[in-house]
């Protein structure tokens, strides 16, 4: 033990292991009081048509400021409420947060806008929620068509159980909701899948993206998953486009649509609607910044 010198505290040097365990710990016991308190915040990051320049979409994305430790990432968090089980309580919450603040712009704007708003579900929530039923509730207590929720779905919630994978999906789909398949090409699942499940997108994962600039096995993964999508009548989002160059070459790969840093970060409730207004007002600069 070591005598810290501003503070004349004792530094208690401990194994990374155990500080982490520690840190995992207590992220578990704030994010519970975070979630009682309703502390968590959705985010919504614009999906673009990267042909027009059009929003067609926004990505909820929770959002974390700890009182103490300042932001914390959702690459960190999710994984801890997944761990806990605490997940069931957040994604419905993020389902609910995410369906009323899409029914609260359409009251805004005096119509039903132009564009839909895509959850994340977590394979936690596939194998252990009835996902179905708590879509279809938020769709009833909003008044909100199928046709304005995309789900976002990972690999990793068909490898588990595929039959129950099926059910769930064709529940989704019966409810007109779009299924998209998240961080497609970094799970595990089989190719069979794609063809048995109604998947309606495939996101294309943002590492092969950011690879593209470097690696010609990336852009050569890119191009094979945008024809596999082609040949199988689905559509195609990237993700993680930070570059008009990227913007622009996945455009002429025939990619449909794209989100990213280029186009604009996780934004408020607030400034995700005047992004949408923003871009509706200035039709020559519709492809933004392209
Ligand atoms: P994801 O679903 O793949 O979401 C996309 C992530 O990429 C988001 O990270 C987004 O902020 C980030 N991103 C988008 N464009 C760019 C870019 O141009 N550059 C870079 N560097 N990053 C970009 P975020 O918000 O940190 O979320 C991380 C992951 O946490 C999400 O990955 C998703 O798996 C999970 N997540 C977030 N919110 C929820 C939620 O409400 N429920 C569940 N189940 N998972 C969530
Ligand atoms: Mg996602
Ligand atoms: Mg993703
Ligand atoms: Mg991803």
């Amino acid at each position: 033990v070591k005598q810290a010198k501003a503070s004349g505290r004792p530094e208690v040097y401990e194994p990374k292991e155990a500080s982490l365990a520690r840190r995992r710990f207590s992220i578990e016991t704030e994010l519970r009081r975070a979630l009682d308190r309703d502390l968590l915040d959705l985010f919504y990051q614009p999906l673009i048509n990267l042909k027009t320049g059009e929003v067609t979409g926004f990505e909820a994305l929770a959002r974390w400021t700890h009182e103490d430790r300042g932001e914390i990432s959702p690459t960190e968090f999710i994984p801890v409420a997944e761990e806990s089980g605490l997940i069931l309580s957040l994604g419905r919450w993020a389902m609910d947060r995410a369906a009323s603040t899409l029914a609260g712009w359409d009251a805004t704007a005096g119509q039903k806008l132009p564009f839909y708003v895509a959850v994340n579900l977590s394979a936690i929530q596939v194998a252990r929620d009835d996902i179905a039923a708590m879509v279809g509730g938020a769709l009833r207590s909003t008044g909100l068509s199928g046709d304005r929720l995309t789900l976002e779905l990972t690999e990793s919630s068909i490898v588990q159980d595929p039959r129950r994978a099926t059910r769930v999906f064709d529940a989704l789909k019966a409810l007109d909701t779009t299924v998209a398949m998240d961080d497609f090409g970094t799970g595990y699942s089989s190719l069979a899948y794609l063809q048995r499940l109604p998947i309606d997108v495939l996101k294309i994962d943002r590492s092969f993206v950011t690879g593209m600039m470097v690696d010609p096995d990336s852009v050569a993964i890119v191009r094979a998953v945008l024809s596999l999508a082609d040949a199988l009548g689905m559509s195609t989002t990237a993700e993680g486009i930070e570059s008009r160059e990227l913007a622009t070459t996945l455009a002429a790969l025939g990619c449909a649509s794209g989100q990213g840093y280029f186009f604009a970060k996780p934004l408020a409730t607030d400034e995700a609607l005047e992004f949408w207004q923003s871009r509706l007002r200035k039709p020559a600069t519709k492809g933004s910044r392209r």
